[in-house]
């Protein structure tokens, strides 16, 4: 059995040191953990690759919190870009089934669940979108495949053409065009020949019958299971047929699902469903989030750390309001705000977020209100010793010109923010008199 990521992450963190944020090598060290996961979860070595790649940027500099672990700090950043990854560029969506007769064209290799993925979506479509579906096999090959799709449809109530011998597959996409419009369908699966590999005259042939039936959608399908195998065959029916997504099926075996990610990274199709067994039901919407967990097999560790992070700005907040009211704000506390902005989406993001403020969006822009002016207060304050944070009032002239030079700017920037602060600590003591200091503060930390 594979040793969990949790535990194998556990053993590299208990050595570390905790610190306020995940450095470089924390991550480094973290994440090769991560990569050896993935390739067990059968995820291509390229796309592993990649991704950890990515996943270093992101969490390098990430803040940890107390009651997490900067591994499982570390795991809630893999999962989130997991998810991302998944997801590409929103929900997949919908079938496209209007207009009817839509033609749904069913590829992949054989064995790959392919007839009886068309059953599922034909019953799927049947009751949840009250559509008249009908199927055809085009699997000219093999009568007994034919024959399959045929009992199914019995099975799950849905019509099938009526099997004629010798006709080649684009006679039967033709003949099941004309019935389906005749016969005021709504949908029209054809279910293709599949070989055991990849052939030319299997490519041939199912041009052929993409050029006459002209589908609305080219599904393929791939077993989950084969892993790299099921990029390759995706890679090669996108470039010779063109494909619009991909049903993944067998995602209730053993595999860890990581063909899923490398087939999202690699050809760029979204996976529309997955196949979670034999029965006629057994069949489910992609949904990333689900697989990301499963990939990771640690759902339990993603929550723990949303968990742990609502807890921690919770409990800061309640300190912040605290000290507020008392009329202790210092230098530490209005670097927090300012990052927290920053985090938010800068003051462009707040703004925007705000009715009405999109043109004093611009305004504040102009004034020189930007998230490069975010920054730099930042900076100051990060030139300044804790002392001088706690106090800023300890501030004398030579000191002054030290600490803006430290952060590349003018003195009379740090007076602005000197000023700044000033103005908000009076207002903070004003505000927090009144009891609605606590509800504004955690507002502001989301
Ligand atoms: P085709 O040759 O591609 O048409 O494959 P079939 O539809 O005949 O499926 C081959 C076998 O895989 C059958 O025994 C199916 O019941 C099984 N199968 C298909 N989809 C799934 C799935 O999602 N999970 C499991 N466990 N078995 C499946």
């Amino acid at each position: 059995m594979f040793e969990s990521l949790s535990e194998r992450l556990g053993g590299v963190f208990d050595r570390l040191t905790k610190q306020g944020a995940l450095s470089e090598a924390d991550v480094v060290t973290a994440l090769r953990e991560v990569r050896v996961a993935l390739l067990e979860a059968d995820v291509s070595l390229p796309v592993a690759r990649d991704f950890i790649k990515r996943v270093t940027e992101k969490a390098t500099g990430a803040a940890v919190t107390k009651s997490i672990t900067p591994g499982q700090m570390v795991v809630k950043i893999v999962h989130d870009e997991l998810i991302r990854v998944l997801a590409g560029d929103g929900p997949a969506e919908a079938l496209k089934i209007d207009n009817p007769p839509a033609t749904i064209l069913m590829v992949g290799l054989q064995g790959s669940g392919k007839t009886t993925t068309t059953a599922k979506l034909a019953k799927r479509l049947k009751e949840k979108n009250g559509k008249k579906v009908l199927l055809a096999s085009l699997d000219t090959n093999r009568p007994a495949a034919m024959e399959q799709l045929a009992i199914l449809g019995t099975q799950i109530g849905v019509d099938s053409l009526p099997i004629v011998k010798g006709e080649t597959a684009v006679q039967i996409a033709r003949r099941a065009r004309t019935q389906a419009s005749l016969g005021g369908y709504d949908v029209l699966f054809l279910d293709t020949a599949g070989r055991l590999h990849i052939d030319e005259v299997l490519m041939d042939e199912v041009q052929a019958v993409r050029d006459i039936a002209q589908p609305r959608e080219t599904l393929l399908v791939v077993d989950g299971l084969t892993g790299q195998d099921a990029v390759n065959v995706a890679t090669e029916f996108d470039g010779k047929v063109g494909i619009t997504g991909v049903v993944l099926t067998r995602m209730d075996g053993d595999g860890r699902g990581g063909a899923a990610l490398s087939m999202r990274a690699v050809t760029g199709k979204p996976i529309r469903f997955v196949g979670l067994g034999e029965k006629m039901d057994a069949i489910e919407p992609f949904d990333p989030e689900r697989v990301a967990g499963r990939i990771l097999g640690m759902g339990d560790i993603v929550a723990l750390v949303e968990k742990a992070q609502e807890t921690f700005e919770a409990e800061q907040a309640e300190r912040m309001a605290k000290r507020f009211a008392k009329g202790l704000f210092n230098m530490n506390d209005l670097k927090m705000q300012l990052e927290q902005m920053l985090k938010m989406g800068g003051m462009q993001g707040l703004m925007g977020m705000m009715p009405g403020m999109a043109k004093m969006s611009a305004q504040a822009e102009a004034a020189g209100l930007n998230d490069r002016m975010l920054r730099h207060q930042i900076a100051l304050i990060n030139s300044m010793t804790r002392k001088e944070r706690a106090n800023p009032d300890l501030l004398q002239a030579s000191r002054k010109k030290r600490i803006a030079a430290g952060a590349g700017l003018e003195v009379a920037d740090l007076n602005r923010l000197l000023k700044q602060h000033k103005q908000m600590a009076e207002m903070m003591k004003r505000m927090g008199k009144g009891g609605m200091m606590k509800n504004l503060v955690r507002q502001f930390l989301g």
